[in-house]
């Protein structure tokens, strides 16, 4: 390699490096993802010299329709369904990655050449992009509520998945070891297998989960798209594929890592057990009991009246309803009444990581207002009214019921139930996400219901405080 391709590949792998850590924070997050892509434009320059602009039509095609693809879904794409298209863009990742090694073991099979390093690497970068693939499109019908919805199980899935593995490795081996081990198919045929195994791998693995291990099942399958991605790069022996991918892959497996342990669900149980389908949410159920249905004017008397310290949670309805604007002008009207106000943040909170801060830092709330679940649940106790914006799993004492086996079970929720009062700005009695109900909304004593899309309702409690 040139020593100009080794500069530029080390200049993009520095981009990417400082891009990620610029992405910690929202106020340089938008200069960190331009400096990322910065990088990746200077790998691809320099990649075309590697490759001594060879095939440049066939490139400049697959480029051209990427970009457009990507620039057109972008654009379009509305905050809440974000989650899909991270998880169609990282499946189409580990896909490219599967294909670029079965093309190279039928390339060195016809022509020869390959050491032990590639042909180890070809059936591993076959499985993990493979499994990344088909998962991530599983994740995406669910995401989307096209198939799957729920945890879909079926018996002795976990042997099935197990002998499944097993004969991926058999015929791995079969494809290293020049068709000895099962001399009747030939060493290509193997990695096709192992390409079709673990696709349907990819499937199995994903189907059992649901509810609120989603975001945690999406950035495992974004790691394994990264070290997919590292192992063709060991395979075409291409620096900037393996410095991307080790990349994409350790900052993957570090979320994952942080999401599981923050939610208090360990990794293992999230692939290895099926959850049950929730069971309390029927119709029926909810309308049989009662609850304390207010109108805004009522929230608005009791937070100008009775309410010191307010602490505000939004969910996944804030996003749909684009209500971030008012939950600002609420804040805005309770400090102006010398009132104490605070955010709720849960770190599944909407339908990605980071979701919630995005939207509110983007309509002025300060950052320093927005409070994690570990910061924010010891102030509830002396909380006057939490006011509940479009969310429910995140705050579903459900989850901490030892007689259910809910989707939620075992989340840290945020505790909301402490507080004086808790008041729900939604349009029904509706669960969320995971489809389990919340027993809070049935609490009259304690529980306001205001039933109304959450922009508007919101608007209307804003005009509430200021008459009231
Ligand atoms: P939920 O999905 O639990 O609840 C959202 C609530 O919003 C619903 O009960 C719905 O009730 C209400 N709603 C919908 N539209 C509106 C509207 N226009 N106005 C007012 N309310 C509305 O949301 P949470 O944020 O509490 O929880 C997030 C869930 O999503 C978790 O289970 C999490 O695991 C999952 N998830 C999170 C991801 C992430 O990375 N953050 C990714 C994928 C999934 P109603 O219809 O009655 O209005």
């Amino acid at each position: 390699m040139q020593v100009a391709t080794f500069l530029a590949y080390l200049a993009a792998a520095a981009l990417f490096i400082v891009g990620i850590r610029r992405l910690r924070k929202p106020e340089t997050a938008r200069s960190g993802n331009t400096l990322a892509a910065v990088g990746m434009i200077i790998a691809l320059i320099a990649t075309l010299f590697v490759i001594e602009f060879q095939d440049l039509f066939l490139i400049g095609t697959a480029a051209l329709l990427g970009t457009v693809i990507g620039a057109v879904s972008a654009q379009r794409v509305q905050m809440t369904a974000m989650p899909q298209m991270v998880a169609a863009y990282n499946g189409v990742g580990g896909g490219a990655a599967a294909l670029i090694a079965l093309s190279e073991f039928y390339y060195l099979q016809t022509e020869g050449g390959g050491d032990l390093v590639a042909e180890i690497t070809i059936p591993l970068t076959i499985l993990i992009g493979s499994v990344s693939f088909m998962g991530s499109v599983v994740a995406f019908l669910k995401l989307q509520e096209l198939a799957f919805g729920g945890s879909v199980t079926f018996p002795l899935q976990q042997i099935v998945n197990a002998l499944l593995f097993l004969s991926i490795l058999v015929l791995a081996a079969n494809a290293i070891l020049d068709g000895t081990i099962l001399p009747f198919i030939s060493p290509v045929a193997s990695v096709v297998a192992v390409l079709a195994a673990s696709a349907i791998l990819g499937v199995l693995l994903v189907i059992p989960i649901g509810g609120a291990d989603m975001p945690i099942v999406i950035s495992l399958l974004n790691a394994f798209t990264g070290l997919a991605t590292a192992a063709s790069g060991l395979v075409l022996e291409n620096y900037i594929l393996i410095i991307g991918g080790t990349i994409v892959g350790a900052s993957g497996t570090i979320l994952t890592r942080s999401m599981s342990s923050a939610l208090g669900r360990p990794l293992k149980k999230i692939i290895f057990a099926g959850i049950a389908a929730a069971g309390s949410s029927k119709k029926e159920d909810q309308e049989e009991r009662e609850v304390n249905d207010v109108n805004a004017g009522a929230v608005g008397e009791y937070l100008s009246d009775e309410a010191q310290k307010v602490v505000i949670v939004p969910g996944y309805g804030l996003a749909v309803a684009q209500a971030q604007g008012p939950m600002y002008n609420l804040m805005e009207t309770l400090e102006s009444q010398g009132k104490e106000v605070l955010f709720g943040i849960h770190p599944v909170a909407g339908r990605m990581p980071g979701h919630m801060n995005v939207l509110l830092t983007e309509a002025g709330v300060p950052y320093d207002k927005l409070y994690d679940l570990e910061d924010i649940n010891p102030e509830f106790a002396d909380t006057d009214a939490v006011i509940i914006v479009g969310a429910n799993d995140v705050v579903n004492p459900a989850a901490n019921d030892p007689e259910q086996n809910t989707p939620i079970s075992g989340m840290p929720i945020l505790d909301v139930e402490q507080a004086e009062k808790v008041i729900f700005i939604k349009r029904s009695l509706s669960p969320g996400f995971a489809g389990v109900d919340n027993p809070l909304f049935y609490d009259t004593d304690k529980t306001m219901m205001l039933f109304s899309d959450a922009k508007q309702g919101l608007q209307e409690v804003v005009e509430a405080v200021k008459s009231g």
